[in-house]
């Protein structure tokens, strides 16, 4: 029996987790002809960043300007960005500042690397925000506690929680001032709006290229500073081409490929990250003044990750036979998917990469929902 997806052939997708990295019909194709397995390594040049054919050399070169670094290499995704600097810069429990909006990847690769976290909190309901100059009081803190500054600090620019974008720059003055390495993990930001790394002053970029550049996983982009190289892109003794931190070769496979033909792409569409905020607060009003229902995070928000609290339809749900599961079959019913099943207290949705008709089409459905009137469907 085949197995097949159509999600996003069949639905309007609100996953977050997905819509970022949903495919055009030529990045497809790359991944059909490129499926099978070390496929970009035909004409290898003993490693996975100098392959000329298909150029992985110029594409690892085009990344690491379009992030606005020094250099880039593929790696298997933002958590294994993630893992290499943390790896190569902490000592056995060395201090990292991380900030409480993060990923738990993030929190996993600093235990795998050893090292000790301290946490920047948020501000807590309505907007948990992450203030830039709460990493000054962290810094503080770490300095009391081990007598030297934190060996690296790392910032979620946008958050998968509430979709919050933080002021990566602040962040980095403070630092450079404090001469802290920081890492600033743009999982949710690069590939949707333009990141320049050197501008906001991070040492180091990772990315998720499954998530933010239209591709298939996984892969993910490190990108640095040039004062950087030596210690991230350390060399074997044995075999002098190969990186230490990434084994070698990472992403050694048809993503690599993909990645290349979406990259002109998405030089494209973070041009056009404007109107991708404007669809967004425009569903947020909308829903909000159904009544009932509170956008968390910071507002209006800048990005087009969306939490919603949502008491309106918890109150339906407790009335429906389905319980908290009618709002997942309702929408489905409208073409709709991606919201977590069983969930009405509150959830997650993006309306990233949707047509102006699409997200009109998206309200209508949230308000037929709530007028009760079931079952007009498409
Ligand atoms: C999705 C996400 C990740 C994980 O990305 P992978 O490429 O799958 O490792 C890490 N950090 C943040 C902030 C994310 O949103």
């Amino acid at each position: 029996m085949s197995l097949i997806r159509t999600r996003e052939e069949s639905y309007i997708n609100l996953n977050p987790l997905q819509t970022g990295g949903r495919t055009n019909a030529e990045v497809r194709l790359t991944a059909a002809s490129f499926v099978d397995g070390y496929s970009v390594c035909d004409y290898c040049k003993g490693v996975l960043h100098l392959i000329e054919k298909p150029s992985i050399c110029e594409l690892t070169k085009d990344l690491a300007e379009f992030l606005g670094m020094d250099e880039a290499r593929l790696t298997l995704g933002c958590r294994e960005g993630k893992f290499a600097v943390m790896h190569a810069l902490l000592s056995v429990q060395g201090a990292i500042v991380v900030d409480s909006n993060r990923h738990y990847s993030t929190y996993v690769a600093v235990e795998r690397a050893n090292g000790k976290i301290y946490e920047v909190e948020n501000t807590g309901y309505p907007e948990y925000e992450i203030r830039p100059e709460a990493y000054r009081w962290v810094f503080e803190q770490v300095l009391e506690e081990t007598k030297k500054p934190p060996e690296l600090a790392l910032l979620t620019h946008v958050d998968g929680d509430y979709g919050n974008l933080v002021d990566a720059y602040e962040v980095g003055k403070i630092c450079q001032e404090y001469g802290v390495p920081f890492l600033l993990n743009a999982a949710y930001t690069a590939g949707r709006m333009e990141v320049n790394g050197k501008k906001l002053l991070a040492d180091f970029v990772v990315v998720s290229a499954h998530k933010g550049f239209g591709v298939p996983g996984t892969i993910g982009v490190l990108a640095i500073s040039e004062k950087w190289r030596e210690r991230l892109f350390r060399k074997s003794i044995k075999y002098p081409k190969k990186d230490i931190e990434l084994l070698g070769c990472t992403a050694r496979g048809g993503a690599a490929a993909c990645l290349i033909t979406a990259l002109p792409y998405v030089k494209e569409r973070v041009k056009h990250w404007n109107e991708e905020i404007e669809k967004a607060r425009w569903f947020v009003e909308k829903m909000e003044a159904l009544g009932d229902i509170e956008q968390l995070g910071i507002k209006p928000t800048k990005h087009d990750l969306i939490r919603l609290k949502t008491p309106l339809l918890n109150k339906i749900a407790q009335k429906d036979r389905k319980k908290g599961y009618f709002l997942y079959h309702e929408l489905e019913k409208r073409g709709i998917t991606g919201i977590k099943p069983g969930q009405t207290e509150w959830f997650k949705l993006s309306t990233y990469g949707l047509t102006w008709e699409q997200v009109k089409y998206l309200y209508g459905a949230f308000e037929e929902i709530k007028d009760g009137n079931r079952s007009a469907t498409i």
